[in-house]
């Protein structure tokens, strides 16, 4: 999980939204648009889902995918 950031149009800060997301199933997400509040512009600021990323909370990045076996497909052709 993470949360979802956005970058603000008046300063190119990021700023997060307060929504959290899963990176893989939010870049699955249909495009919506919302609003958030700017801290730096003290103002609302309207984004679209794909002008939005998400920061992964807690840097563990570990990889899922095992080197998996391939086996090759046996033919019979004799
Ligand atoms: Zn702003």
């Amino acid at each position: 999980m993470g949360i979802v950031m956005v970058k603000c149009p008046e300063t190119g800060r990021a700023i997060p939204t307060g929504m959290e997301a899963d990176r893989s199933s939010f870049q699955c997400a249909p495009v919506f648009f919302s609003r958030v509040f700017c801290p730096i512009c003290k103002t609302n600021h309207e984004w679209f889902a794909k002008d939005a990323w998400v920061r992964e909370l807690g840097r563990r990045i570990r990889s899922h995918s095992r080197v998996a076996e391939t086996v090759g497909p046996v033919s019979k052709t004799a």
